[in-house]
């Protein structure tokens, strides 16, 4: 037992032996880890939670760095234009007539596009006879958009209509995108007024996805509905835009295997779950600078109906013009990563921007996560077992997590790849906790080691001189202190230097060790059993008076004396010993009167014939 435990001491104190333990730790920590996360839903779900989190942060710390294109601009029914224009017309929504005269209006300036982030529903409300015409205008033009939206109404409450092949996308799918899922899959529609819904393909969906945060994060650039895939408004509008600047034309969608949905050069990189990650600009929506314009609705109507300049001349020509409504009593709220309000127009707005920019997000899979994650840990595994400062290791690691994240939301910043955070601060935590506890544990170990061999004889495995003395200073501390006695019993093996010569010195040594392990035997747990040099041995007997330390002493004469002992050419001897005892206070009140004491009777018992405990005729 004892020769296992010295072997594993041994091999602890060997320091290339204790990084490899420690390279052990740090692959068993890491790869559990982020083992259990690639093959466990709930807990990546729990880290994907907090990783969107991080997302939040990043883009509301970079938003304000990046610029929106200027040639998309807001007409919006902002709190003045709904004041305004219900103060005026007394009802909301207004005529349908004040948009188709919108659409004329703009027209005569030649935008790019025009998108309606409205709805035109069939209503009680609205006239047939204004309907129509806004229906007219929107058919005109074939840079006017209005939207359509999706959802899961029950068939009882309203039927769902077909759509015309004109609304419809076909898309070539090469990568492991799935579109059909039950997020992007509606059963229903709210379909807009018939005499539009059939006039013109310039519809698309304005569906939202939120996170189960509620916070919007990503925009479907097509949802399925019976089976068929319909495109986002923000997608026609962009297209429309491309059609004209830059002579592009797409008829049918490609995904590529990678998952990115081609727009000519540009590439919108989808998610698993046919998302697309927004790339958010500007520290407000309204009134700010560097976000989009907003054209207030009521200086449009001025402008229309009374002939009032309040926008400049031309001033939406070549631009792409959404309209859409930004007024807090009219629109409902919708939480962004940058963490402000948006109006649901900005949103689309934003998707319009991505798309003619060509900055989506892209999100890196699992696997790139991992691979950061294992190289990180393994920086910080190394840094902690190699280093002897605490402080600097955690220091160091500290720095690490911290570089790690700064660099992490750069790479957001100028290549828009989305690398994760959180997995890998997890993993540098972890492996840290882990190498640290493992190095601290095997240190205190080491120093055990060090100790007992620092305060252990050798030879005959009992503590040495050193240990003796200072024992001894501790039992004459203790006994004055609680005024109690100890013993000290001196052993001397007799004729030894005869033994040597006839046996040889090996045996010698064997036999040093037989009668070690007999005074072992022979005396409580608490007594101390020492070498005190050569082929002499002490013991202190604690909390022992004279007599019993004499019968004690008696009794490992005999034993001694007694148990034949092997010697190297396996036969049997045996041996005596001389031994005398001192007691504290009685026979001395310091080490060397008590070693002078024990010594003495000692020597009483070498001149007495041996083989015997000595002692002073008083
Ligand atoms: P006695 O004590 O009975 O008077 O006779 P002795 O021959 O034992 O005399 P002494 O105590 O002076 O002898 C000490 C001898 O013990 C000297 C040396 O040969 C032997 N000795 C001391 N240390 C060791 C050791 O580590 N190994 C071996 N084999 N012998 C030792
Ligand atoms: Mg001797
Ligand atoms: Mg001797």
């Amino acid at each position: 037992m004892n020769k296992i435990k010295d072997s594993i001491a041994q091999y602890l104190k060997d320091k290339t032996l204790l990084k490899y333990f420690l390279y052990a730790v740090y692959i068993v920590i890491t790869t559990g880890f982020l083992f259990s996360l690639m093959s466990n839903p709930s807990i990546r779900n729990f880290f994907s939670v907090i990783e969107n989190k991080t997302f939040d942060v990043r883009q509301s710390l970079l938003a304000p760095y990046k610029r929106v294109n200027k040639d998309i601009v807001i007409l919006s029914v902002d709190e003045e234009s709904y004041e305004y224009l219900l103060g005026k017309y007394g009802e909301w929504p207004i005529s349908r007539n004040i948009y188709a005269d919108i659409i004329t209006y703009l027209e005569k300036q030649h935008p790019a596009a025009i998108a309606f982030d409205l709805m035109f529903v069939k209503s009680l409300k609205s006239s047939n006879d204004a309907d129509n015409k806004l229906a007219k205008n929107i058919a005109k033009y074939d840079n006017v958009f209005t939207s359509i939206n999706f959802d899961n109404q029950s068939f009882d409450l309203r039927k769902p209509v077909d759509l015309p092949e004109a609304l419809k996308a076909n898309i070539r799918n090469e990568s492991n995108v799935n579109i059909k899922n039950d997020m992007l899959t509606f059963s229903n529609c709210r379909a807009i007024i018939d005499a539009i819904l059939y006039t013109t393909p310039n519809i698309g969906h304005i569906n939202l996805v939120r996170g189960e945060d509620g916070i919007a994060r990503d925009l479907p650039p097509f949802v399925v509905y019976k089976d068929n895939y319909y495109p986002h408004l923000a997608l026609k509008v962009a297209l429309k835009y491309l059609e004209q600047k830059e002579n592009l034309k797409i008829k049918d969608f490609k995904i590529d295997k990678y998952g990115n949905l081609l727009i000519g050069e540009r590439t919108i990189p989808l998610t698993i779950n046919g998302s697309a990650i927004i790339n958010w600009y500007g520290p407000s929506g309204i009134n700010s600078h560097n976000t989009f314009e907003y054209i207030p609705m009521w200086k449009a109507e001025k402008n229309i109906y009374e002939g009032t300049k309040l926008i400049p001349e031309n001033y939406f020509k070549d631009k792409i013009v959404y309209i859409g409504t930004s007024a807090t009593s009219l629109f409902d709220l919708k939480s962004v990563p940058t963490d402000r309000i948006f109006p649901g127009v900005e949103i689309h707005t934003t998707f319009v921007n991505n798309i003619l920019d060509n900055n989506f997000i892209k999100r890196v899979p699992l696997w790139t996560d991992v691979l950061i994650s294992l190289l990180l840990s393994l920086f910080v595994g190394l840094l902690v077992i190699r280093s002897e400062s605490t402080v600097i290791s955690s220091l160091a690691a500290i720095l690490t997590g911290t570089i790690y994240a700064i660099a992490a939301t750069a790479i957001m910043f100028w290549f828009n790849i989305w690398v994760g955070i959180i997995i890998q601060l997890a993993s540098i935590l972890l492996v840290f906790i882990a190498c640290y506890l493992a190095k601290y544990i095997l240190k205190s170990r080491d120093l055990e080691y060090t100790y007992a061999l620092a305060t252990t004889d050798g030879l005959t495995e009992l503590y040495n001189h050193r240990y003796f003395q200072e024992q001894m200073l501790q039992n004459i501390e203790t006994g004055k202190r609680y005024n109690k006695p100890f013993s000290l019993i001196m052993i001397d093996i007799d004729f030894f230097k005869k033994f040597n010569d006839t046996y040889g010195h090996q045996s010698g040594d064997a036999v040093l060790r037989q009668v070690a392990q007999i005074l072992k035997k022979n005396v409580r747990s608490t007594d101390i059993v020492c070498r005190y040099g050569g082929e002499e041995m002490s013991i202190i007997l604690t909390n022992t008076n004279n007599q019993d330390a004499i019968t004690t002493a008696q009794k490992i004469c005999n034993a001694v004396s007694e148990h034949p002992l092997k010697i190297v050419n396996g036969n049997e001897v045996k041996v005596t010993i001389s031994l005398g005892v001192s007691t504290y206070p009685q026979d001395g009140m310091t080490p060397q009167e008590m070693i002078k004491y024990a010594d003495d009777c000692l020597y009483a018992a070498k001149e007495n014939g041996r083989n015997q405990v000595g002692n002073l005729a008083k």
